[in-house]
């Protein structure tokens, strides 16, 4: 099965939880085991497992900015991204998770995010069980 849904994105840079929004697909996918693919079909945003924090999450956002900052970007002069399309080929725009009993196998503090690098924009995630 495949499904897919729409992020709305508020700032350039910021993390949003969707792992209800996965765990949903999962539970109505009926699949009981097996594995599920979460991705960003996007160049500019990404998908990560971390701790929903809100310090983590300007953490993570410092540690970030300042991986692409003082470059003189040649992708700038068409397209004021550089450090966005950069930042998602790093992070990945997919992960992989395991479906056991129809739930994800994921650790506690182990959130799916998807992760922009270039917003305010609209974002499709796609979720294959
Ligand atoms: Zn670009």
């Amino acid at each position: 099965m495949i499904k897919e849904f729409e992020v709305l994105t508020k700032e350039r840079y910021e993390l949003i939880n969707i792992t209800n929004k996965v765990e949903r697909i999962v539970r109505e996918s009926k699949v009981r085991d097996g594995l599920c693919f979460v991705f960003a079909p996007h160049s500019t945003a990404g998908i990560v497992l971390t701790e929903d924090e809100s310090g983590l999450k300007n953490d993570w956002l410092a540690v970030l900015k300042k991986m692409v900052s003082g470059f003189d970007f040649f992708h700038n002069r068409i397209d004021n991204n550089a450090d966005s399309h950069i930042l998602s080929g790093l992070i990945g725009q997919e992960k992989t998770l395991v479906i056991e009993n129809n739930k994800l196998i994921r650790g506690t503090w182990q959130n799916i995010f998807l992760i922009e690098f270039d917003g305010p924009r609209t974002r499709k995630v796609i979720v294959k069980t």
